[in-house]
């Protein structure tokens, strides 16, 4: 399947040619169809199945295409809500890189940072809005943002918003929205209040899903060190000798460990940058574009702070410490490997953590075969 076969229109096409795009995602093909038949989808993906351009690509297509035909009243046509100022980043990001050649304006609003400047492209005017939920309701109040003239509504990572407490805001935002009105849903899960929420928001809704979270990436190779815990720290440098390793996403349990080994890595001369809760909201941006720019060659992180942050063209993910949900594992080997590219998880278990691998093993339907040269087995 090629994206011609979906129909898209030429300025796309160009668009995703120049990001190096040649077919589309599993979730793509699925729902790029159906959206641009303006139907309403719930959709059951997690960030890496390429469920952002799976509702950016229809959405700026159909935009485009309302443009031409007739002249609509000026107004936010679309909203897309999404928990993380992150998220937010990436998906106007995106919009960026698909829309590039064609005339239609976005903005991205989030809480952490003065409003000025978001205000002020508010005002310039925007036809598709990004938003964290918090913000947007603020400045819908400070009637910054009037979305009586929107046509499409897109709720992203639903149980994530679930998880960090914004549901109440999200149900707020949606009495406010016009009742006809396309509406897209993704959620990784689909916890009964989630399930509930969508029954009411949609209407008639396409049902797709993609690879369950059970289920690891064969384009990701896992391996495992068995390794007493006081030898992580000199596996690790011991690891990051071989240059092949350009970026490394290192995950531990707590937010001090992620300090400690970004403090022990940079002692020993290698750039590393720890993300987690406690950093303010722009510590962690700042980290996340050295990072990107491979201006640091590791990032180490907390699930919390790690969960859907989107790099393209992670070599390795390392697993420092196991995490006790076996589902996190599946989670933190997913940032690598991401739409077919090819990635490496290592991953080092000490005593304790055994049973923890054994759960992850069970879930994946699979034993992680064990690394070749442990210096410190
Ligand atoms: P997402 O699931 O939206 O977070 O996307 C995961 C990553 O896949 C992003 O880095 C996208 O740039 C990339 N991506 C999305 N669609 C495609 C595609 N059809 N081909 C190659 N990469 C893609």
């Amino acid at each position: 399947m090629s994206f011609e076969k979906l129909n898209l229109i030429e300025p796309i096409l160009k668009a995703l040619s120049a990001e190096g795009y040649t077919k589309p995602t599993p979730i793509q093909e699925q729902s790029i169809p159906v959206l641009l038949e303006r139907r309403d989808l719930l959709g059951c993906a997690q960030t890496g199945t390429g469920k952002t351009a799976a509702f950016a690509i229809p959405i700026l297509q159909l935009l485009h295409q309302d443009e031409l035909y007739k002249k609509a009243a000026p107004g936010i046509k679309v909203l897309i809500l999404t928990p993380t100022r992150e998220l937010a980043i990436q998906i106007g990001e995106s919009f960026a890189a698909y829309g590039k050649l064609l005339r239609i304006k976005h903005t991205v609003i989030f809480g952490g940072v003065p409003q000025r400047s978001q205000t002020d492209a508010l005002r310039a005017g925007v036809d598709i809005l990004i938003a964290t939920p918090g913000r947007l309701l603020d400045l819908m109040d400070q009637r910054y943002v009037r979305l009586d003239q929107l046509k499409t509504f897109v709720l992203d990572e639903a149980d994530r918003m679930l998880d960090m407490g914004f549901i109440h805001d999200v149900k707020k935002i949606i009495t406010k929205i016009p009742a006809k009105r396309q509406t897209i849903f993704f959620s990784a899960t689909m916890p009964e209040e989630i399930s509930k929420l969508a029954a009411t928001i949609l209407t008639n809704p396409v049902r797709v899903e993609v690879t369950p979270a059970s289920s690891t990436a064969n384009t990701v190779k896992q391996e495992i060190y068995f390794v007493d815990k006081n030898n992580k720290r000199l596996l690790l440098l011991h690891l990051l000798k071989d240059d092949s390793i350009n970026t490394a996403l290192v995950f531990t349990r707590t937010k001090h460990g992620a300090d400690r080994v970004a403090k022990d890595l940079n002692r020993a001369g290698i750039m590393a940058e720890a993300i987690h809760g406690n950093k303010s909201q722009n510590a962690r941006q700042r980290a996340l574009s050295n990072f990107k720019a491979q201006e640091t060659r590791v990032l180490v992180a907390t699930d919390i702070a790690a969960r859907g942050i989107d790099i393209d063209e992670l070599s390795h993910v390392v697993n420092y410490e196991l995490p006790n949900i076996p589902e996190t594992y599946v989670h933190r080997i997913g940032r690598t490997g991401r739409a077919g590219a090819s990635g490496i998880s290592i991953s080092f278990c000490d005593a304790e953590e055994r049973a923890y691998l054994k759960d992850i093993q069970k879930l994946i339907g699979k034993s992680v075969p064990l690394a070749q040269d442990n210096p410190y087995p």
